[in-house]
């Protein structure tokens, strides 16, 4: 009975197994391998990923809407962040000194930012969870969509590559990066499985690359399961911000650069708000914001980015000594150091494990974008051309550019370091960027002006990139006039609304000569959203005739321009009184 009982199991469990086995085999697309696409895995940039706070049962924490707490960049909890901040602000206001607020702004930044805080072994130890997507898109439920479609607007810009064989790789910006590359390691052996293809294409945005880099210098064999791989901006030699916060050289801790400067070039404000936040500064003595800000970036820098190798593979590998030197070398941070250490000699081995790919036959894409000078939170935030968030030497694998706003020196001939054909041409017609001295010159594509995280909204991009992954048909910048080395940035938001608007209004009560001149702007804005070789001018334009249009229509009221009243008063508050706060001023008017 007993043996019985033992063979029955065993038989069981075989059956189970076989199961098992044969559900984890068995392919999950139409094709069962057998089409000419290639599945494709995009590896997103930073904060891409649907990072989410749960509870301590591991329920998802939801906000006011309904909606799951987002932990990227941090949790932020108004009631809370008011308890924490307003007693000792008020205090500091009526007192006019630092009376516990620089200690209550760094417990602030702890309790929001600290949720991606990681262990001394670069372990994130927040009560956070990454929503991942084990399957393809043909699989996404609703919420899935639209989170990945936030990011990379797939339902926008369709692209022929079947669903079965979209997927998308999120992942925790602050998480474990060797950790990270593993897993798409994993991830890739996963689609191959489901899709029945033996090779992938991967679109690694921002820092999705450093991910990328990651993994092949630490499995080269990988190249063995790719078949192209298009870069979008990517970050494979960090970002000169975080080069600068991680070696000290952060601008706004500057008090003149903070009251004269930071706010009106921060290009994220418009200016009466910049004249405007200026004269709130002065409301405390400059030594408290000082002392304040010192103390919320110490926090923020200590306490969660510096354990984060996520974060230290967005490091500049020219920066990386000092920075590891400034805090990585204590013996409690060893662990830390050991793994940034090793992607620090991937990181520089990066172009040429990725040259090593190009002879093995994959075939390696990049858009790379300029002249938009970094944010001005690093001091060399215009050291070098750049995307607002990457420096263009990163992103393009060495091109030769001038500064934002320059040219290159007259006579500058292009250097070839990496183009053989002497027919080609890879100076930009704006003469900004040489092109020939980054790794792949003949399939680097350029957009000029165009903002690093603001590259899901340039159709040109998304077209080109869906296009690249769905055929082979473009093989270098100059296999289609639609796609050429060089072009313009652009974020085609405010068009889609205006046509949107124009096409909505009710012509029927129109004078014929509005009616005209409605329908012209939509057949022109219409026209440029078809156009994917862009010039500086082309999408103002079309802007300016829809909102005149729609003007004359009665569609739209006239903008004004706000005045910056803030402005003069605040430029001569800086020239009489520096950074003092309003409570100093007698004191510096009294010491000139
Ligand atoms: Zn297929
Ligand atoms: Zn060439």
């Amino acid at each position: 009975m007993k043996k019985c009982l033992a063979m029955l199991l065993c038989a069981a469990l075989l059956a189970g197994m076989l199961c098992f086995g044969a559900a984890a085999k068995e392919t999950q697309t139409a094709c069962k391998g057998a089409c000419d696409y290639y599945p494709t895995i995009i590896i997103p940039g930073l904060g891409q990923s649907s990072v989410v706070m749960v509870d301590e049962n591991g329920a998802f924490i939801r906000d006011r809407n309904g909606k799951k707490a987002s932990a990227f960049p941090a949790y932020l909890q108004t009631g809370k962040l008011i308890k924490t901040l307003a007693k000792p602000l008020l205090l500091s206001l009526m007192l006019q000194r630092d009376a516990g607020l620089s200690e209550a702004f760094a417990t602030a930044i702890d309790d929001a930012f600290g949720v991606n805080a990681c262990d001394l072994n670069a372990q994130p130890i927040g009560s956070i969870v990454t929503e991942k997507y084990p399957y393809s898109y043909a699989n996404y439920n609703d919420e899935e969509k639209e989170v990945t479609n936030s990011h990379v607007p797939f339902e926008m810009y369709p692209t022929d590559l079947p669903r079965d064989h979209l997927y998308y790789f999120a992942y925790n910006s602050f998480g474990n990066h060797i950790g990270l590359a593993e897993e798409l390691f994993a991830f890739i052996k996963t689609v191959q499985q489901q899709t029945g293809h033996k090779r992938v294409n991967l679109v690694p945005l921002s820092q999705g690359a450093s991910i990328v880099s990651a993994m092949l210098g630490y499995h080269p064999e990988v190249a063995d399961a790719l078949h192209k791989i298009l870069f979008v901006v990517p970050a494979l030699d960090g970002s000169k911000i975080i080069g600068d916060v991680f070696t000290g050289r952060i601008t706004f801790l500057d008090s003149d650069y903070l009251y004269h400067g930071f706010l009106e070039n921060i290009r994220l404000l418009d200016a009466p708000t910049a004249s405007l936040l200026e004269l709130v500064l002065r409301v405390l003595p400059d030594e408290v914001w000082m002392a304040t800000l010192n103390a919320g970036v110490k926090h923020l820098v200590e306490n969660v980015m510096i354990r984060s190798t996520g974060m230290w593979a967005l490091c500049p590998s020219g920066d990386y000594k000092a920075a590891a030197k400034r805090y990585l070398s204590s013996p409690e941070m060893a662990n830390i150091k050991a793994q940034t250490d090793r992607y620090y000699q991937v990181q520089k081995q990066s172009r040429a494990n990725i040259a090593a790919l190009k002879d093995k036959g994959v075939q390696v894409f990049c858009v790379a974008e300029y002249d938009y000078a970094l944010i001005n939170v690093g001091e060399r935030w215009n050291d070098q051309n750049g995307d607002f968030i990457i420096q263009l030497d990163s992103t393009s694998m060495g091109a030769t550019a001038a500064r934002v706003g320059e040219t290159l020196p007259k006579g500058y001939q292009q250097q070839n370091t990496f183009c053989t054909n002497p027919a080609h041409n890879h100076i930009g017609p704006d003469r900004v960027v040489d092109a020939s001295t980054g790794l792949l010159p003949d399939t680097t594509f350029y957009f000029k002006n165009q903002r690093h995280d603001l590259t899901q909204h340039n159709d040109i991009i998304l077209k080109l990139a869906m296009q690249l992954i769905a055929h082979d048909e473009i093989t270098d910048v100059y296999s289609s006039p639609d796609f050429p080395q060089f072009n313009y940035g652009r974020d085609v938001r405010n068009l889609h609304a205006l046509l949107e608007k124009a096409e909505g209004v009710n012509t029927k009560l129109l004078l014929p000569s509005v009616k005209k001149e409605l329908a012209a702007a939509v057949a022109l804005g219409k026209e440029t959203l078809n156009k994917t070789v862009d010039t500086a001018d082309a999408l103002p334009k079309a802007e300016a005739a829809l909102s005149t249009a729609l003007l004359h229509a009665g569609a739209k009221l006239p903008e004004l321009q706000k005045p910056n009243v803030c402005a003069p008063l605040s430029e001569f508050l800086y020239k009489h009184f520096g950074s003092n706060g309003y409570s100093e001023l007698w004191k510096a008017a009294v010491s000139r």
